[in-house]
């Protein structure tokens, strides 16, 4: 198990998420991503404005994502 934070992971918040591979750390960074949008937290609406601009530019999300997911791999296992 690894964990990354919501901040982190291009979202507005600390919320730690734990997940052993890093796509499903990103699927549940999106799920509460989309709670807080429905809650319209401030926060969370303008990191994920900034994230809708980063993605209609596909080489620099697939940079983003590649990184990221960098990121996760070099963390070191929880215990
Ligand atoms: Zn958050």
């Amino acid at each position: 198990m690894k964990a990354m934070t919501c901040k982190q992971l291009g979202g507005a918040c600390d919320k730690i998420f734990h997940a052993n591979s890093f796509d499903e750390i990103a699927g549940m960074s999106k799920q509460h991503a989309m709670e807080m949008f429905q809650k319209k937290d401030a926060a969370h609406l303008k990191a994920m404005n900034d994230m809708q601009e980063l993605m209609k530019k596909p080489e620099a999300m697939k940079a983003w994502f590649e990184n990221k997911k960098r990121e996760f791999e070099a963390f070191p296992e929880e215990r």
